[in-house]
């Protein structure tokens, strides 16, 4: 943590270099406040943008919605980034506002503990073999949500004996050329990768639990015409990136309080589907019987054709176990692989804290989340946790709009605190139980009504059937709720 600063000022640890903490820091730069620093595992910036380096990996948000508001990037080359071009954006960012000196690379959390006596947090830092303890005044969990590979708990995974791994650690040097492959999932990242790696394989079995929603994606390069025009006149890129905003959030009152809309989109990609698919046998086993919208709706214009290729079996008898040399599925059919992709996303539900969290009176985040589900106001503040902040905690996930929104949103509000904290000359804030327990019991019953909760299984459903990780509608309702700090919803000391 930097030592010089003025009286008064606090120190600030920030988790995590992805949007959300280089978002962070660039606000707290911009508040003229020095006394941070950013703890990142890796030895990069940029987060989910960092790791998910999986072939055709790409936003599924327009590029021009997925950024900064105060920082536009005229050079989008194409409408929906790819990874590297995310990458390249959020590495600018961190350059452009003097980042580097606030990074402290290779440095693990692994604890955050509040000590009740100073009311300062003590932090764990992993850093290669040694450890270090360091203090902060306010601690800013911006780790992210979706940054847990989660394995599938299949009987025998462990002793395959060819190549194994997760879609978020892609492992480059291994030659998929000529190979026999497994693909375990068909979710957000498998419907990016499968039609990039299906020409290089030999073979492709894809093994799908639950076929998704597939609208095409409208993909194309931006022109550098185009891209001039946008350096030239500012303008005319914010009123594309108004457009878009307002565009995606339209959908959200079709997801939550209309579902009756949802009949235009769902006729529109069946008919896609029939389209792309014309074998009767392979579109039945692709079509959905579940409600439109109610997992994640995927955009691919290459998915479905990549799947009519000869060497794509697409395999929906559910897996049974994985042998030493392939996959047994339960109806006894062994499939010998070389390699198995696993594409079964992230432990973002029934999953407990990031790191150890150890707030006021020994309360442990951890064990809390395990027991009851991840839950918090706003997303941002725990009751229990006096100044610790997340960026993208519980319910603050979007099946509709751009995540960089909610981020700023979430960043404007910790700023806010911070001002309220300065304000009222307080040291420490604390969410009421009150607050939190009132905030989320509207939270999930409006939840209660939407389509995320029409009885399909997805990453937003605890065990129990709770959403946990979405907000429940508008973004620009959250933003106008992050607006301010409500002062009667917290304590101050
Ligand atoms: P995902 O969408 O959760 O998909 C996981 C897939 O694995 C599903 O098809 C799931 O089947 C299957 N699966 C899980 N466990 C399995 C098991 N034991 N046996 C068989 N199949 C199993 O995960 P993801 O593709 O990594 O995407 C996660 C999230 O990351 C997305 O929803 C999105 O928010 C984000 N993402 C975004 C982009 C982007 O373009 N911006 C790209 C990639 C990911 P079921 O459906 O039956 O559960």
């Amino acid at each position: 943590m930097p030592a010089a600063r003025p009286a008064g000022t606090p120190r600030i640890a920030i988790v995590g270099s992805g949007f959300a903490g280089i978002g962070m820091a660039i606000c707290l730069k911009r508040m003229g406040i020095a006394s941070f620093a950013i703890y990142e595992a890796a030895h990069d910036v940029g987060g989910t943008w960092r790791d998910n380096v999986y072939p055709g990996a790409a936003c599924d948000i327009p590029s021009h919605l997925y950024s900064f508001s105060f920082e536009p990037n005229p050079s989008w080359t194409r409408t929906f980034a790819s990874q590297s071009e995310i990458l390249a954006y959020l590495q600018h960012c961190a350059d452009k506002y003097g980042l580097a000196p606030f990074i402290r690379f290779g440095a693990r959390v692994s604890a955050a503990r509040f000590d009740d006596a100073t009311r300062v947090w003590q932090l764990d830092i992993v850093r290669g073999g040694s450890r270090e303890r360091v203090e902060a005044d306010i601690v800013i969990a911006a780790n992210g949500a979706l940054s847990r590979p989660a394995l599938p708990a299949i009987p025998g995974i462990e002793r395959f004996a060819g190549k194994l791994f997760h879609s978020a650690a892609w492992d480059h040097d291994y030659a998929l050329e000529g190979k026999t492959v497994a693909v375990i999932g068909t979710g957000a990242s498998a419907i990016q990768f499968v039609p990039r790696i299906q020409p290089r394989v030999a073979q492709l079995h894809l093994f799908q639990r639950t076929p998704p929603w597939i609208m095409p994606r409208p993909d194309r390069p931006i022109s550098e015409r185009a891209q001039r025009l946008f350096r030239r006149f500012p303008m005319s890129q914010r009123l594309l990136r108004h457009a878009l905003y307002w565009q995606h959030e339209a959908r959200a009152v079709a997801f939550v309080s209309h579902p009756r809309l949802m009949k235009g989109p769902t006729a529109f990609s069946l008919a896609y589907l029939a389209r792309r698919v014309p074998d009767a046998h392979l579109r039945e086993k692709l079509t959905p019987d579940y409600r439109f919208g109610c997992k994640r709706v995927l955009l691919s214009s290459d998915y479905y054709p990549a799947l009519a290729q000869p060497n794509v079996e697409l395999v929906t008898t559910a897996i049974g176990e994985i042998a030493t040399d392939g996959i047994v599925t339960t109806d006894g059919r062994h499939r010998a692989v070389d390699a198995i992709v696993c594409a079964t996303g992230f432990q973002v539900n029934d999953v407990g804290a990031p790191f150890t969290v150890i707030g006021a009176n020994g309360a442990d985040l951890d064990a809390r989340w395990r027991r009851d589900g991840p839950e918090a106001y706003l997303g941002t503040s725990v009751a229990g946790f006096p100044n610790f902040f997340m960026i993208v905690g519980p319910n603050t996930g979007l099946g509709h709009n751009s995540m960089v929104y909610m981020i700023e949103s979430q960043i404007d509000y910790i700023a806010d605190c911070l001002r309220t904290l300065a304000r009222r000359g307080a040291r420490t804030m604390t969410v009421t139980d009150a607050a939190q327990r009132a905030f989320n019991e509207r939270l999930q019953h409006t939840l209660h009504r939407s389509v995320w909760q029409t009885g399909c299984r997805s990453w937003y459903l605890s065990a129990s059937g709770k959403n946990t990780a979405l907000w429940p509608g508008l973004s620009f309702v959250f933003k106008h709720r992050t607006r301010r700090v409500r002062v009667r919803d917290y304590s101050f000391a």
